[in-house]
């Protein structure tokens, strides 16, 4: 696929495009009459700031949440990670996190959660073009929200949110998947796609990583950086996103020591 040929994700077709501050009226409470049934049979991509905190929320390793509450497609045509969220197995497919009183992990609810009936897109990165998020808004006859008092443009409802709160983290994510390394339809091979699957999404593997091979002593580091990396998900989740840059796309993001370097 080229940038020319991009076209949104079919999720979004059709929608009504916006602007930051493009207005909408919305607004969800526990007393409409369709409370919760956008928390079931739906796909819910997670980003890595997600799988993060809603591991830590629930006491369990990124892996154990992975392997339990996400679904990961893999296919060979896959250009980049995928993770969504797994719905139950009854009939209606409920999100395993909701409950009588609605999300029951509220505080750390994924990002598409908070940013609905807000949908975005990223174009795919352009030479010289500096990739700017597109905005959609859902309009589903399933939802009464839109019936409900409420005026936000894109921009307030992001903070209202609690979109912008995590933006920093979120944008160095995005800041990957948008790489000016991918001009041109370059595809990773399934190793690297491993390599950044580990560091986004499987945050407790890549610390084993860090931690248990040959990484410290390849790479120079802080000594009080690395003090960091070993109890801070957060900066561990930005440290991946710094070797990332340098694994996959070669920048200098790492200094290599002398001693593992390679001679011509
Ligand atoms: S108003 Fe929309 S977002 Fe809120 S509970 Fe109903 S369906 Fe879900
Ligand atoms: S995580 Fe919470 S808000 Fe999102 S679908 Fe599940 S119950 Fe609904």
């Amino acid at each position: 696929m080229t940038p020319d040929s991009w076209s949104v994700p079919p999720e979004l077709e059709g929608k009504r495009q916006m602007k930051a501050d493009d207005r909408f009226t919305f607004g969800c409470h526990p007393k409409v009459a369709c409370f919760t049934r956008c928390c079931a049979d739906i796909n819910i991509i997670l980003t890595p700031v997600d799988v993060l905190k809603l591991s830590r929320r629930l006491g369990i390793t990124t892996s154990e949440f992975i392997h339990r509450h996400t679904v990961v497609p893999l296919t060979k045509d896959l250009q980049l990670p995928v993770v969504m969220l797994r719905m139950g197995d009854d009939p209606q497919r409920r999100c395993s996190f909701v409950g009588a009183e609605g999300c029951t992990v509220y505080e750390d609810r994924p990002w598409a959660c908070r940013m609905y009936p807000v949908g975005m897109a990223m174009p795919p990165a352009r030479a010289g073009v500096e990739p700017e998020p597109l905005y959609f808004l859902f309009e589903d006859d399933f939802c009464h929200g839109r019936e409900e008092q409420g005026s936000w443009s894109v921009a307030e409802w992001r903070r209202d949110q609690g979109i912008e709160a995590m933006e920093d983290l979120e944008s160095g994510f995005r800041e990957l998947m948008t790489h000016p390394w991918f001009i041109g339809g370059r595809q990773l091979d399934p190793k690297r796609m491993e390599m950044l699957f580990t560091a986004c999404y499987d945050l407790d593997k890549f610390r084993c990583f860090v931690f248990d091979s040959t990484f410290l002593d390849r790479f120079e580091l802080e000594p009080e950086l690395v003090e960091q990396l070993r109890t801070d998900d957060e900066a561990l989740l930005r440290f991946g996103f710094r070797w990332l840059r340098f694994a996959l796309f070669g920048e200098p993001t790492l200094t290599v020591r002398p001693s593992h370097r390679r001679t011509a």
